[in-house]
């Protein structure tokens, strides 16, 4: 799960890393009394899961808490990257004299941790990182040992902090390392780290990471979620304990096992190129037991879906055989009733093939085509979804 920056800070300063942790609104109006609180001159921020807020307008000083209300209302509902703006963060304006980049994350390839950080900082690090490498410090970390204060002193010589600076950016990297390991993140990103003008550092941004493989030993990060901020199918889904993630196209998918739903996204993407360029709607991935609750719990939300214009449901029948899972369309279908209104095509194949066949000729649903293969299933799909 990605943390809003609001809530980043809150991790932060709750492993003692300094930070301002300011007022959340949601309503223009309740800027000026937030900024009064905050001592008048303020900077209003959207909080929204992507970044470069500040290049889209969507971070403004204010000089005074009337000229808050003014700047909350231009940011909030404003859209950036695709995300409205629901919430505003006010903090007290930071008076910046340097601005630089920090950040741990999860190194994949190398099995370990990786420290990346510049005294380059505020801009974009992936720019950074490409005009100017030899700014940009990369450090691994050996993950059975961490950051102690050798590595972070080795951290910090390699990023280059300025002497005056030296001994917080100690402090505050094994502070980060904390958040990091303590609160099962992936990623925590500080860009800008700031050296205010009486020369303290702070985390003036907060990105973070948390890895929801953990969340069981997490009970307070549930807290995070935000129900508006989640896409509403993918609540629904979440609900119904499937495994679902909406996409951008018109192929609603269902499989089971994650990999075979993976290449039906593939083979989807593919025949749709010939079909005026409809792609997957989703992944659905409705795991072994393709009962007839979890076949219409899968179909419902996909059906949900405005943007779907016909669904393709690729089975592999393995210990639920494909008789069950026959079954489980066609219960499904009549559950769903006068809600399922788009064209299926199904394909089969596997443990049973010929009898789950045979149960959905017989149930002969005018929605239902049957395709043997994947590759021409996905063909049918894509020629519906673009009829
Ligand atoms: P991002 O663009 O989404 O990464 O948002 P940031 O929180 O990093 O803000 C972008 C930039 O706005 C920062 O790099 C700072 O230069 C500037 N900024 C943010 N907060 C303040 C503030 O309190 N005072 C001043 N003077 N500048 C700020
Ligand atoms: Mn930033």
């Amino acid at each position: 799960m990605d943390l809003m920056e609001y809530q980043a800070k809150e991790l932060f300063a709750k492993h003692n890393v300094s930070v301002t942790l300011g007022v959340v609104i949601t309503d223009p109006a309740e800027a000026a009394a937030a900024a009064e609180s905050l001592g008048g001159r303020v900077v209003v921020k959207a909080q929204v899961k992507t970044g470069g807020r500040g290049k889209a307008g969507g971070v403004k000083l204010a000089t005074d808490p009337q000229d808050a209300v003014v700047k909350a209302g231009e940011i909030l509902g404003m859209d950036i990257k695709g995300h409205t703006v629901r919430r505003v963060l006010i903090a007290p304006a930071a008076d910046i004299a340097d601005e630089y980049y920090f950040s741990f994350l999860v190194d994949r390839a190398e099995r370990d941790y990786l420290c990346i950080a510049s005294v380059e900082g505020g801009v974009e690090i992936e720019i950074t990182a490409v005009e100017k490498p030899e700014a940009v410090a990369k450090v691994s970390i050996d993950p059975l040992v961490g950051v102690d204060a050798a590595k972070a002193a080795e951290i910090v010589a390699a990023t280059g902090f300025p002497a005056e600076v030296a001994d917080q950016a100690m402090e505050a990297i094994q502070r980060l390392w904390d958040v990091f390991i303590r609160e099962d993140a992936t990623l925590v990103e500080v860009n800008p780290l700031v050296k205010l003008g009486d020369g303290s550092l702070e985390a003036l941004d907060g990105k973070v990471t948390l890895d929801g493989n953990a969340d069981f030993r997490q009970p307070d990060h549930a807290a995070f979620e935000l129900r508006d901020e989640v896409d509403p199918l993918e609540l629904a889904a979440k609900e119904k304990g499937l495994n679902y993630v909406k996409l951008d196209g018109e192929v609603g998918i269902i499989g089971n096992g994650a990999g075979l739903v993976m290449s039906t996204l593939d083979v989807v993407a593919y025949a749709g190129e010939a079909h005026g360029g409809v792609k997957p709607a989703n992944f659905l991935d409705i795991g072994g037991g393709a009962s007839a609750q979890v076949m219409a719990d899968g179909l419902h939300i996909i059906l949900g879906d405005p943007q779907v214009k016909a669904v393709f449901v690729n089975v592999f029948g393995g210990i639920t055989a494909c008789d069950a899972v026959a079954d489980g369309i066609v219960h499904a279908l009549a559950m769903l009733g006068d809600d399922a209104d788009k064209p299926l095509v199904v394909r089969l194949d596997g443990n049973n093939v010929e009898a789950g066949h045979r149960i959905l000729v017989e149930a002969n649903h005018p929605l239902v085509t049957i395709v043997d293969t994947m590759d021409g299933a996905a063909e049918k799909a894509a020629e519906l979804a673009n009829a």
